[in-house]
């Protein structure tokens, strides 16, 4: 064996897997049981006390799911992860390690339409407070830290406009206010960004995305920097106080630089549920082993279809940070640059009705509510996802009614081309 660190290719097809000892299998086994048989009655009380690692029950943890965890944390420079049923749950499990009721966090207001309504409404009925934020202006970030800040959390490449976040100068105030920064990092994906080399201390995905990459797999991961210190002042009880359920230790203490990835499991998912099917984590494995190949081509097919855009007469403005004239392209080289993502909008000279019309007269665009599929989608954000917010809410959060969200896929950019051509001329 020689001594090089494996690239990232090399990492998305082997990272965490090996043959299966048993039967030779080359590719990771759905390992499709509740359940795992114990040595003898101490194997047991070991594994129950957290005294020796090992499989349980599989809302606690399965084998395929464990190959997917170390995957993605090798991908994603962390030290562990956690494998969840949704991005959603994902977003659940970390706060709720965090935060108190009467705790606040500080939000980016540029979110995918989702986490907006679980901040705002889901969350403050378990009394976590969301504060906004503007990721364009970091002052706000600053000004919005109160004693009972617990965490920061934004989007990499940013849901639905596309704009890169300043990762490191959001990243500063965090340490300064002693708070972990948490980065939902689904659009870039670890092949364009990986947060934790700028200062990221968790890294959440929604795996339903780019990484399982297929659109037939909802998924959802934590990953544990390891950076963080949860001791200090009692602000972290959950990580830095003993725990009743585990005969009083520590997690902090006993587990390190990934306390957190453990709390994670052994509080969030283990009492909250949200466990990822083992189908599911074999599909999304499956996904990632391309991700690199499918990523590239997402974005260099991206930037085309935005240059073609910025060129018609129908189209008032494009919003991706590929673009030279873009007001992210000096970002978006310094984070992303192999490619800006393939996720953006743009707007219509032709307002709301144009941007219905234009979604119903595309055919190789599917029409529907996701991202970060093979296949190019396209929706309407103003009418659909980010229906729900009144009109300044929504051009705040980059989705006017004149805006139109695509998702561009791997097909043949020409192809893309001529379809939104004849979508737009008729
Ligand atoms: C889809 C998405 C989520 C939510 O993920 P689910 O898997 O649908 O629960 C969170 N953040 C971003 C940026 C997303 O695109």
């Amino acid at each position: 064996m020689s001594d090089r660190l494996p690239g990232f290719s090399t990492l998305a097809v082997h990272a965490g897997a090996q043959p299966d000892p048993t039967t030779g299998a080359r590719a990771t086994p759905i390992y499709q049981t509740t359940s795992f048989v114990f040595n003898d009655a101490d194997h047991a009380a070991s594994l129950f006390g957290l005294q020796a690692f090992g499989n349980i029950y599989t809302r606690i943890g399965n084998p395929t799911n464990a190959v997917l965890e170390e995957r993605v944390a090798a991908l994603e420079g962390g030290t562990a992860a956690l494998a969840v049923a949704s991005g959603h749950a994902a977003q659940v499990v970390v706060l709720q390690q965090l935060l108190q009721p009467g705790d606040e966090f500080i939000a980016a207001r540029k979110l995918y339409g989702g986490s907006i309504n679980q901040f705002t409404h889901a969350f403050k009925s378990f009394g976590w407070n969301v504060v906004w934020a503007d990721s364009d202006d970091i002052a706000s970030f600053e000004r919005a830290v109160t004693p009972r800040t617990k965490a920061i959390f934004i989007e990499s490449i940013a849901n639905p406009g596309g704009s890169i976040t300043d990762i490191e100068a959001i990243s500063t105030v965090a340490r300064k206010a002693g708070v972990p920064l948490i980065v939902d990092n689904t659009l870039a994906s670890p092949y364009l960004i990986r947060p934790i080399d700028h200062g990221a201390d968790i890294v959440v995905h929604s795996l339903t995305k780019f990484l399982g990459g297929h659109g037939n797999s909802l998924g959802g991961i934590i990953v544990d920097a390891g950076t963080f210190d949860w001791s200090t002042g009692g602000k972290y009880p959950m990580l830095s106080e003993p725990r009743p359920e585990y005969h009083g230790i520590r997690l902090q203490e006993t587990f390190g630089n990934f306390a957190f990835a453990i709390a994670c499991r052994v509080l969030g998912l283990r009492d909250l549920g949200p466990a990822l099917s083992p189908f599911n984590a074999f599909m999304i494995l499956t996904g990632i082993e391309t991700l690199p190949l499918r990523m590239q081509k997402h974005c260099d097919n991206a930037k085309a279809v935005a240059e073609f855009l910025a060129g018609h007469p129908a189209v008032a403005s494009v919003s991706y940070a590929g673009l030279a004239s873009d007001k992210y392209n000096q970002l978006a080289r310094k984070y992303a640059p192999k490619g800006a993502g393939a996720v953006f909008t743009f707007s219509l000279r032709g307002g709301y009705d144009a941007g219905v019309s234009l979604v119903s007269k595309l055919q190789l665009f599917s029409h529907l509510a996701n991202v970060g599929d093979t296949r190019s989608l396209v929706i309407h954000p103003a009418s659909t996802t980010h229906s729900q917010l009144d009109d300044a809410a929504k051009v705040k959060s980059g989705a006017g009614p004149d805006v139109v969200r695509l998702s561009i896929g791997i097909e043949d950019k020409e192809d893309l081309i001529a379809d939104l051509e004849q979508a737009l001329g008729a």
